[in-house]
């Protein structure tokens, strides 16, 4: 689960990381009031939408600039012209998002901006501290044009983030004198607390900024949780934004169903993940574009069933559908009766299917399925699968 920026840093204050002060507004006649709360000659004015790189992004009526940093007087005026706008970035695809909360924030000085994130690393078991002074450029890109520029520091979850390690991202990042390197150290583990206390999947500051009075402050904060453990953060998810959440994924998550929204027109329903991948691979492999990730897993219901297929099919991409089965736990005949029950539901099937099912209970599910009325295409196994719905689709 993602959040904004507002509550990232809301949570950022509350772990003494520290932040410019700021008021969101989500409605016009607040914007006075959220500007008048703040100090300073200068305001920076922030579009709060699930996505990065708003700075540089535009909105659709050409008003250039998600982020403006603006005199005071000027701030309502401009976050005016941004609420109720749909900003397009590199990161929300050309339908880009609605703006329906600013977030004004005191103008802050900057002397210098760094990079700074905290994620998991799969590879070993840690946790990793990613540093680097090329703050507010994207990270992929120094990544792979000047890897030496960042430093990554390994943490092992059971000890948490050690001195040694607080002190060797300072000296990294040029926070080696006294005071720099206290106010550092507040900051980077007060994030780490944050991550580790509230199963982050990602603490993101980028930029983190050195003032010209010599202090440390998050300037920009994206902060996503593992879906997996929010049932133990009732606060975290007090900042869920439906809004800014697919609605077909939404509509998933209710049948616990892994549903992910891709952009090609070639639906999917397989149980299993790795089969989900593969099944997405061949078809990409034969020239064809997976509309979507879906697995349904191995305890899934007719029920659940008949809501993945209509989920499937309420994608307006969609082309056709591949159903690729391997019943394990997963019964073929619950997959046919639930696609059965699926296509009555939504008063017939107007797109091609192909289906392959293998595994427990075949024999029925094909039969549920041969005796439906449903116009199906039926395939051997996975390759024959994919060539064939690849075929019929790109018809
Ligand atoms: P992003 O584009 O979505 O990553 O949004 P950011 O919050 O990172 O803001 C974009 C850019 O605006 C930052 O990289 C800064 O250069 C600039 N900016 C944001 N806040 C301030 C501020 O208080 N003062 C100054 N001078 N620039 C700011
Ligand atoms: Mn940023």
């Amino acid at each position: 689960m993602n959040i904004h920026e507002y509550q990232a840093k809301e949570l950022f204050a509350n772990f003494g990381v520290a932040v410019a002060k700021g008021a969101a507004a989500k409605d016009v006649s607040e914007f006075e009031a959220a500007v008048a709360s703040l100090n300073g000659s200068h305001v920076v004015v922030k579009s709060q939408i699930h996505a990065g790189g708003r700075g540089k992004g535009v909105f659709k009526d050409g008003f250039k600039g998600g982020v403006h940093y603006a005199k005071r007087e000027e701030a309502v005026e401009i976050a005016k012209k941004m609420f109720g706008n749909i900003l397009v970035t590199k990161q929300t695809g050309e339908a880009g998002k609605e703006v329906k909360t600013i977030y004004f924030t005191e103008g802050c000085d900057i002397a210098k901006e760094y990079y700074l994130s905290i994620v998991m690393d799969r590879a070993s078991g840690k946790d990793v501290v990613i540093a680097s002074c090329e703050g507010g450029m994207e990270i992929e890109k120094v990544a792979e044009e000047t890897p030496e520029k960042i430093k990554k520091v390994f943490i092992n979850p059971e000890t948490g983030i050690q001195p040694y390690q607080v002190r060797e991202l300072a000296f990294f990042l040029g926070f080696g004198e006294k005071e720099l390197q206290k106010k550092f150290a507040a900051l980077i583990k007060g994030l780490y607390k944050l991550y580790a206390s509230k199963d982050c999947s990602l603490v993101e500051v980028n930029p983190l900024i050195l003032t010209p009075q010599n202090d440390i402050i998050a300037l920009d904060a994206k902060v996503s949780f593992d879906d997996n453990a929010l049932f133990r953060h009732p606060d975290i998810l007090e900042y869920r934004d439906l809004s800014e959440e697919n609605p077909l994924e939404i509509e998933a998550k209710k049948f616990e169903l892994n549903y992910i929204k891709l952009d090609g027109n070639i639906a999917c329903m397989v149980n299993g993940a790795g089969l989900a991948m593969a099944t997405m691979d061949i078809i990409k492999y034969y020239g064809g574009d997976p509309a979507n990730f879906l697995d349904v897993g191995g305890g899934a219901t007719e029920e659940a069933i008949t809501a993945a297929f209509k989920i499937l099919l309420s994608d307006e991409n969609t082309k056709g559908i591949l159903i690729n089965i391997f019943g394990g736990i997963m019964r073929c005949d619950v997959i046919a009766a639930g696609v059965v029950a699926a296509v009555k539901n939504v008063g017939g099937l107007k797109i091609p299917l192909v289906v392959r099912l293998e595994g427990t209970n075949v024999e029925q599910g094909n039969k549920i399925l041969a005796e439906s009325g449903i116009d199906i295409t039926t395939a051997s196994d996975l390759d024959d699968a994919a060539q064939k719905i690849v075929k019929i689709v790109s018809k």
